[in-house]
């Protein structure tokens, strides 16, 4: 399938603004393939299909987390943790996605893991940074990836956790081991 075929395929299952958020991670997934010398084909296919599930009907979710073993943690989390990962599950059965690391990009693009991939880091900063996203420390990050992804990322991990924090919501497991994964990476 091509990229026409792909955007035609999601934009009825979201919101005008979350498909202009999607194009905005397409082509801001793609800058940073080419600039990492990841695959631009497999970046721009992620960052398309990545909020697939994000207006999936939540029982129905849980449903799939259950039949297909999911992470069985991501009951009672709501969409916001369960769209990750159930979007993958969506990639590879509706789409025909086999490529494990694109399915992983899409799965873990909400909380990240320990020990993500180029592809993964790629799809889960260029959804915090696309141009349409707006909040205090945005031009940073997006300064601070063009000079060092790993750098980029810990600090999109970090800016999560600390709203996390302020807004008094529970962090998910993942995105700790995230976190302190990428601790241990820094100098
Ligand atoms: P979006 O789908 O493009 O809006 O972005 P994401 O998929 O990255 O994030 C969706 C939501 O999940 C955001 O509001 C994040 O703040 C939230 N989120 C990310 N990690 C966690 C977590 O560990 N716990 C909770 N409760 N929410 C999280
Ligand atoms: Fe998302
Ligand atoms: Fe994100
Ligand atoms: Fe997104």
């Amino acid at each position: 399938m091509e990229r026409e075929q792909y955007l035609a395929a999601i934009k009825p299952r979201m919101p005008e603004k979350r498909y202009i958020h999607t194009i905005g991670v397409m082509e801001t997934a793609i800058e940073l393939a080419t600039l990492y010398g990841e695959d631009e084909k497999k970046a721009e296919i992620a960052a398309i299909l990545h909020d697939i599930a994000k207006y999936a009907d939540i029982e129905w979710m849980e449903k799939i987390v259950r039949d297909e073993k999911l992470d069985a943690r991501l009951i009672g989390w709501g969409s916001e943790l369960l769209h990750g990962p159930v979007g993958a599950y969506i990639a590879e059965s509706e789409f025909g996605i086999t490529d494990e690391d694109m399915l992983n990009s899409i799965r873990f693009h909400t909380t990240g893991r320990a020990g993500m991939s180029r592809l993964e880091k790629i799809i889960f900063v260029a959804d915090m940074i696309e141009p349409n996203r707006k909040f205090d420390g945005v031009d940073r990050l997006r300064k601070k990836v063009k000079k060092n992804l790993d750098k980029a990322m810990s600090a999109c991990v970090r800016h999560t956790l600390v709203f996390l924090i302020d807004t008094k919501q529970p962090i998910y497991p993942l995105s700790i081991e995230c976190y302190n994964d990428m601790m241990k990476r820094e100098d």
